[in-house]
C-alpha cells in the first residue's frame, strides 16, 4: 500500500471568469460537476464555494479544470467563493487517493472532511464568561472552585469549555454567573482558548538513556523531514508518549503542524493533562463527542493555522491542515483505527498515506504492534525504536493463568477461590485491583427456563442483552431496546427467564455479595459516556476513592495508576472464540495492553488470567512474556494460507431490505467473480450478522496475491454486475471485521 507518485506541490492553478471548473461536492456523486467561473471572480484550485445543484445550493471544493460533466449549454455559475481558507493541495490528493483506495466515491470522502459546513464562513462572536476581580460572598464548592482555577489560568471561555475542563456541568458554570463570581464577555469566535499555542522550548523531564536515544532518533526525523515510518515499540510504561512528545516539540519548532492520533480521544482525560502539563496550552481536540460549536471553532483554526497540535480519533486525518509535518499513531494495532462504516477505512494506514503525501515523518507507537506492522519493520521499510524498560525501573507485572477447568468455582458466581484471594490481599494492603470483563450489561443472554426462547433483536440475528441498572434488553448492534417481558413471549409462562452468563453488571453484584463495603466502579461505554465522566472516573482512581475496577476494554487502554496491583480477567478466553483472522493477535493484544495497567509504580503488579484454555497459544505467551515466538507462529499461519499481511483480502457486503433481492444481487456477484491466478472469491455467504438493524446481509471476500492490483480487480468485478435499486453493496478493502 503505497501512494500513486506524489505529485511535487504546486501552486493552485487559477481559474478565470468565463472558464469551466470541476467543483467536487461533498455528496456520493461519481466525481465532479462544472460549473462556470462567474464574473469578477477568480477561482483556485481547493476553494471552498456554493454553486446550484438542482433547486438547492450546495457547498463543495473547486477540484480542477472541468472535466465537460456538463454540457455548455446547461451550464451553470458558481453563486461564490466562500471566506474560508482554501483546501490544501496535498489534502485534495489525498481525497482522491482515499477514494480510489476504499473504492468509494470521492464527495463521499470529501464529506468527512468538511463535516463542519458552518466552520466555512467567517465566525461569529461568542459569549464567554470571566473571572470578576470583585466578585465576593458567594458560596463556595469544589467544583465552583475548579471552574475559577481554570479560569485563573486561561483567558475567558465559553460555558461548555469551562465546564468541560473544569470536569464538572454546565450548571456549575452558570451558577457562578447568577452569584456574580464570573461575568459574562463577548469574545471574536477565535479566541476560544485554542490561540495558545503549545510551548516547544518548554523543558521537558529527564529521560532515560534508552528514552533519549529513541527521543534523539525521533528528533532528527522530524528536524531532517521527508517522509519515512517509525515504529517506536515499549512495553507499557516505558515512556512511549515522553518520547514522542520530543518528535512533537521538535515538529513545533519547525513551524509544522502535528496530529496524533489516539483510541478512545474521549475518554483520555490523562493523556490531554500530560500534554498540557509538558507544553504550557492543551491542544486541539477532534472526536465524535465534540459540541457543533467545538467542531467549528477546531476546524477553522486548523484550516488557518492556528491550531498547532491536534490530538484526534481517525477522522481527525481529513482535518485541513496547511502545514501538517508530523502524525503520531498511538496504539497503532488499536481496531477502533478501521472506520466501519460509511468510508471503510483503517485510520493508521490512511495515516501513513498522509504522511507519504505529505513528504514528512510518521510514528506508531504501541506495545503490542500489529503484526503488518512488525513485518513491515523486519522488513526494514519501517524503522525501529525499542524501549525495553519501565520507566524508573518498574517491574513487567507477573502473568499467571488460572485455570478455570480446575477452580471449583460456586455456580452464578465468575470469581475464582484464587482470584478473590488475591482480590482480598490486594484490599487488605491498601492497593487498588481492575476486573476486566469484554461484556456490557448484566447478562449477554436472557432465556425462558419453561421453553428454551431466547430473547433475540426483532432487526438483527442476535441476543438482546439485559442491562439491569437501565431495566431493560438491549441489542448491541442496533440500539434496539425493550423492556423485560413478564411472560416469555413465546410459551407465556410468568417469570420465567434466566440471565444466562455474565456482564459487568452481574460481576460487581457478585463483587457486593463477596466484598461488601468495596468502593467499585463499573467502568463500560454506556455507564461513561462522556469525556467528563472519564475524567471523573479517572480522579476518583487516582484519588483512591476507589478500591476496584469492573471494565470492559475501554480501562485497557494508557491509564497510568500507581495504585492499582491487580488485574484479573474474569474470561480471558472471551475474544478467541468466532472465526476472525485476527483473534488470537487480537486477543494478545488486548490483554496484554490490560496487564500493562498493573504495577506501573513502585508497588509491583500481578496479573491473573482466568481461562479454560490455558494451554492455547496466546495464554503461553503472556505467561512466557514470550511475544517473538507467537508472532512467530501467527506470521506462519497467514504465510501458509496467503492472508494478510501475505495476502491481500476485501469484503464485498450486499444488504437490503429485501432479502430475495439481496440474494440475487450477491449470486450474480459470486457468478461474476474474478478468476485467474492468485485469486479467489469465498461466498455468498450470509454474513455472520445475516440480519443487522433490520437488512439481510450477504459477505463475499476476495483474496488475491499480495502483488495484485486488488482495486483494479474488485472495480472491474463491481462494473460487471448490475446491482438491483435498494440494494446496497459496499466494499471493505482489508477489511478487519468479519461480521
Ligand atoms: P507508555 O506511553 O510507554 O505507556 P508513558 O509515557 O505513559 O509510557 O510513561 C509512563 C509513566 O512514566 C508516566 O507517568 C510518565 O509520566 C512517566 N515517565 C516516563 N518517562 C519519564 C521520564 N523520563 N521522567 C519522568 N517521568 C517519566
Ligand atoms: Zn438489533
Amino acid at each position: 500500500m503505497t501512494p500513486a507518485a506524489a505529485s511535487p506541490p504546486s501552486e493552485a492553478p487559477r481559474h478565470l471568469p468565463g472558464q469551466r471548473v470541476g467543483v467536487l461536492l461533498p455528496l456520493p456523486l461519481g466525481g465532479t460537476y462544472d460549473y462556470r467561473v462567474p464574473d469578477d471572480t477568480a477561482l483556485a484550485d481547493g476553494d471552498f464555494v456554493t454553486v446550484p445543484l438542482g433547486a438547492r445550493k450546495a457547498t463543495g471544493v473547486v477540484w480542477g479544470k472541468g472535466q465537460g460533466s456538463v454540457p455548455e449549454a446547461k451550464m451553470k455559475d458558481v453563486f461564490a467563493r466562500l471566506d474560508c481558507p482554501s483546501m490544501p493541495e496535498v489534502c485534495r490528493r489525498f481525497i482522491d487517493w482515499v477514494a480510489r483506495y476504499t473504492l468509494s466515491a470521492p464527495g463521499a470522502v470529501l464529506k468527512m472532511a468538511m463535516s463542519v459546513p458552518d466552520a466555512l464562513n467567517p465566525p461569529k462572536p461568542v459569549s464567554a464568561y470571566a473571572l470578576n476581580p470583585k466578585a465576593e460572598g458567594f458560596r463556595m464548592t469544589k467544583a465552583r472552585e475548579r471552574v475559577l482555577k481554570v479560569l485563573a489560568e486561561g483567558p475567558p471561555r465559553p460555558v461548555t469549555e469551562l465546564a468541560l475542563e473544569a470536569g464538572t456541568g454546565p450548571g456549575v458554570v452558570r451558577g457562578l454567573a447568577d452569584a456574580g463570581a464570573i461575568i459574562p464577555v463577548q469574545l471574536p469566535d477565535r479566541a476560544t482558548g485554542l490561540e495558545a499555542s503549545p510551548d516547544w522550548q518548554k523543558p521537558g523531564p529527564d529521560l532515560s538513556s534508552d528514552q533519549a536515544r529513541a527521543a534523539e532518533k525521533l528528533q532528527e526525523g522530524t528536524e531532517r523531514g521527508g517522509f519515512g515510518v517509525v515504529l517506536l515499540e515499549g512495553v507499557p510504561g516505558s515512556g512511549k508518549t515522553e518520547v514522542y512528545f520530543q518528535a512533537v516539540a521538535e515538529a513545533l519548532k519547525h513551524g509544522g503542524q502535528v496530529l496524533v492520533l489516539l483510541p478512545e480521544i474521549a475518554l483520555s482525560a490523562q493523556w490531554l493533562t500530560r500534554f498540557k502539563e509538558r507544553f504550557g496550552a492543551p491542544p486541539g481536540v477532534w472526536h465524535s463527542d465534540l459540541t457543533a460549536a467545538q467542531r467549528r471553532v477546531t476546524w477553522r483554526a486548523v484550516a488557518e493555522g492556528r491550531t498547532r497540535v491536534v490530538v484526534g480519533a481517525r477522522s481527525a486525518l481529513f482535518l485541513p491542515f496547511p502545514d501538517l509535518a508530523l502524525i503520531v499513531a498511538d496504539e497503532e494495532h488499536d481496531p477502533s483505527f478501521k472506520q466501519e462504516d460509511g468510508v471503510i477505512y483503517n485510520a493508521r494506514d490512511m495515516a501513513v498515506v498522509r504522511a507519504q503525501l505529505g513528504g514528512f515523518p510518521i510514528v506508531l507507537a504501541s506495545a503490542t504492534p500489529s503484526l503488518e506492522t512488525v513485518l513491515n519493520a523486519r522488513d526494514g521499510r519501517y524503522q525501529t525504536l525499542l524501549l525495553p524498560d519501565r520507566h524508573a525501573g518498574a517491574s513487567l507485572p507477573e502473568i499467571d493463568v488460572i485455570d478455570m477447568r480446575k477452580e471449583e468455582t460456586p455456580s452464578q458466581c465468575w470469581l475464582s477461590p484464587r482470584l478473590r484471594e488475591s482480590l482480598v490481599e490486594t484490599f487488605a494492603g491498601g492497593e487498588q485491583a481492575m476486573l476486566f470483563l469484554n461484556r456490557r450489561g448484566y447478562a449477554p443472554l436472557t432465556l425462558c427456563q419453561t421453553c428454551g426462547h431466547r430473547m433475540q433483536c426483532p432487526r438483527c440475528i442476535a441476543w438482546l442483552v439485559e442491562h439491569r441498572l437501565g431495566g431493560r434488553l438491549l441489542c448491541h448492534h442496533c440500539g434496539y431496546t425493550a423492556v423485560p417481558p413478564a411472560r416469555c413471549p413465546e410459551c407465556k409462562t410468568e417469570e420465567s427467564f434466566a440471565a444466562c452468563g455474565p456482564g459487568v453488571e452481574r460481576l460487581a453484584e457478585e463483587v457486593e455479595t463477596v466484598f461488601p463495603g468495596i468502593r467499585y466502579r463499573i467502568a463500560a461505554s454506556d455507564t461513561v459516556t462522556s469525556p467528563r465522566a472519564a475524567a471523573d472516573l479517572v480522579r476518583r482512581i487516582e484519588d483512591h476513592d476507589i478500591d476496584l475496577v469492573i471494565g470492559t476494554q475501554i480501562i485497557t487502554k494508557g491509564y497510568h495508576f500507581p495504585l492499582l496491583t491487580l488485574v484479573g480477567a474474569v474470561d480471558a478466553d472471551l475474544g478467541l472464540t468466532g472465526g476472525d483472522l485476527r483473534a488470537a493477535e487480537r486477543t494478545y493484544q488486548l490483554l496484554y495492553q490490560l496487564a500493562g495497567r498493573a504495577g506501573r509504580a513502585e508497588r509491583p503488579g500481578r496479573v491473573l488470567l482466568q481461562t479454560y484454555m490455558p494451554e492455547h497459544p496466546v495464554m503461553q505467551a503472556l505467561i512466557a512474556g514470550d511475544r517473538e515466538t507467537f508472532l512467530e507462529a501467527e506470521a506462519e499461519s497467514r504465510r501458509q494460507t496467503g492472508m494478510p499481511p501475505f495476502g491481500r483480502l476485501a469484503a464485498l457486503i450486499v444488504s437490503g431490505l429485501d432479502e430475495a433481492a439481496v440474494d440475487r444481487t450477491a449470486r450474480d456477484l459470486g457468478r461474476a467473480g474474478p478468476t485467474g491466478d492468485g485469486v479467489t472469491v469465498l461466498g455468498p455467504a450470509p454474513a455472520p450478522f445475516a440480519l443487522l438493524r433490520g437488512r439481510h446481509r450477504r459477505r463475499l471476500l476476495l483474496k488475491t496475491a499480495k502483488e495484485t492490483n486488488l482495486q483494479a480487480v474488485l472495480r472491474d468485478w463491481l462494473g460487471r454486475v448490475k446491482v438491483a435499486r435498494k440494494v446496497r453493496v459496499q466494499t471493505d478493502v482489508d477489511p478487519y471485521s468479519f461480521l
